[in-house]
């Protein structure tokens, strides 16, 4: 079998995995990122906004490479704005075409060695160490060895493969829809918007009081209107949506949310279809997904064009380029975040990232479970919840961090991720440069933390 060396892999390329990737490059490891598809940045490339980047008082609680990704859209001429849902978050809104070609330049400017079409089948392991990745491509079999592993994969593939603990949701649970993000241009914002102006019991707003701040429903749907974007969460319980779902007009589901991502293309993302399956890491369950999604796509295209002000003239301009998966399996760390650390905003002398969105559950048809955080505030993700129990050289980074539920259905965004991701390859990258190689867990959690405010990571300061 062909065999390549590198101080540093990373298996899974969305948005915690180009993070770690360009964090261990920089920081000096000769890094390999290894990607099923054939595209870098996952759910960056659909246009739903990044959220978790910025709390509900407008702090920013994530910088670093997320702030070199966006620059690199600005310098582009790309749309990026920060934004507030006027419900619970505020978060930042961009065009993914032009994230298209921003993500790779800052992957491979930083010098790391990509594959993609590269399926990761098999750990090679002893005594707590994972020593190999076993890949396949079109080339066949590879094996792929470093000194310190990142697992970005979403689903802990890596972990799952070393026979780390997993955690998933309980027998009695389904998770987190599935959903297929889309896209419309040619989308009238001031007639979208004075419609909301007038229909504030159409839309969900002001759903925390960091966001609320004293405002009538009335209050801030103006507030809507006069931040000139389209910035609009349709609610599945309200007249309009309502009355479409009870018609058939519309599917079943707890919103139509609308996001900006170019002000040139009059062009909005739409978060809006879903279907729950009981394990969306099953390929039957992701075939069926697609099936269904695709028809709801246009099912919501039509209703848009139909029913809501400002969508007469607009068509679809494009549909996201895979499957959206929120959540399957989880791996078990040193700590298991608890939905507590994240609902009081809990701040901790170890933490390596930050987290600030509201525990977003998605469910089953019309269900959505939305708590905020305590104060518009953020909470401190710990170094431990991205160390596997009982592996040495492996860092966990995204929605598959040690977490329970709820405290997962918070983390899961992708700015939490992609500092997650900086933590971990920065992390990774200290731990392959020592001589001896030590185990990830001798590098004292205060020296990776001066590293990563150095480099720009936000990890003090927010309430
Ligand atoms: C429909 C939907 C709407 C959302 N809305 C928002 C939003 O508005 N704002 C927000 O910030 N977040 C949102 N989220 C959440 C967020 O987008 C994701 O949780 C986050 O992007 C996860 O990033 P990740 O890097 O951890 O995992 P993923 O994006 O799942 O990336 C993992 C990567 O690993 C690869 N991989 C997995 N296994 C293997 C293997 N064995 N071999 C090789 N490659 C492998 C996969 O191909 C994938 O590209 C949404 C999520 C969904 C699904």
């Amino acid at each position: 079998m062909n065999c390549q060396d590198y101080d540093v892999i990373v298996l899974g390329g969305g948005s915690a995995g180009i993070a770690a990737a360009v964090a261990a490059a920089q920081n000096g490891a000769r890094t390999a990122l290894v990607e099923a598809g054939q595209m870098l940045g996952g759910e960056l490339l659909t246009g739903m906004t990044v959220d978790g980047a910025i709390n509900g008082r407008g702090e920013d609680t994530v910088g670093g490479v997320l702030n070199s990704l966006l620059q690199l859209c600005r310098n582009m001429g790309g749309f990026v704005a920060k934004l507030n849902d006027w419900r619970l978050i505020q978060y930042v809104a961009y065009d993914p075409e032009i994230m298209k070609i921003a993500i790779p330049q800052l992957v491979f400017d930083a010098g790391v060695t990509v594959y993609l079409q590269t399926f990761a089948e098999e750990v090679v392991r002893s005594d707590g160490k994972v020593s190999g990745l076993v890949v396949r491509n079109k080339g066949g079999r590879q094996l792929l060895t470093a000194r310190a592993f990142v697992d970005a994969s979403g689903d802990g593939d890596l972990c799952a493969m070393a026979g780390a603990e997993m955690l998933s949701v309980g027998r009695d649970e389904k998770p987190q829809p599935m959903s297929m993000m889309f896209r419309m241009a040619n989308v009238d914002s001031g007639a979208l918007l004075a419609y909301v102006r007038e229909h504030p019991e159409c839309v969900a707003v002001g759903e925390s009081d960091a966001i609320r701040g004293g405002r009538t429903d009335r209050e801030i749907t103006e507030e809507i209107y006069r931040q000139g974007q389209p910035c609009v969460f349709f609610k599945g319980d309200g007249p309009l949506l309502g009355s479409a779902i009870q018609s058939g007009d519309m599917f079943p589901t707890a919103l139509v949310m609308i996001q900006p991502t170019s002000a040139s293309r009059r062009e909005v993302c739409i978060n809006a279809t879903r279907i729950a399956l009981d394990d969306p890491t099953r390929t039957d369950n992701v075939a069926m997904a697609l099936r269904v999604l695709s028809q709801q796509v246009f099912q919501c295209a039509e209703f848009l064009r139909k029913s809501v002000p400002g969508f007469g003239e607009a068509s679809i301009s494009g549909m996201s380029p895979r499957i959206g998966i929120r959540e399957t399996r989880r791996v078990v760390g040193d700590y298991i975040l608890t939905g507590e650390d994240v609902l009081s905003g809990r701040k901790r002398d170890d933490g390596v990232a930050k987290g600030c969105h509201h525990v977003d559950i998605h469910q089953d048809g019309t269900g959505q479970i939305r708590i905020p955080v305590a104060d518009g505030g953020s909470y401190d993700i710990p170094l431990a919840s991205l160390l596997p129990k009982g592996l040495e050289n492996v860092v966990i980074a995204g929605r598959c961090l040690s977490a329970s539920r709820e405290a997962q259905g918070s983390a899961r965004v992708m700015g939490s991720c992609m500092a997650m991701g900086q933590a971990a390859g920065s992390l990774s990258a200290m731990a392959s440069s020592q001589t001896n190689h030590a185990s990830l867990r001798d590098i004292p959690v205060g020296r990776l933390r001066q590293t990563l405010r150095a480099q720009g990571a936000i990890l003090d300061g927010t309430h």
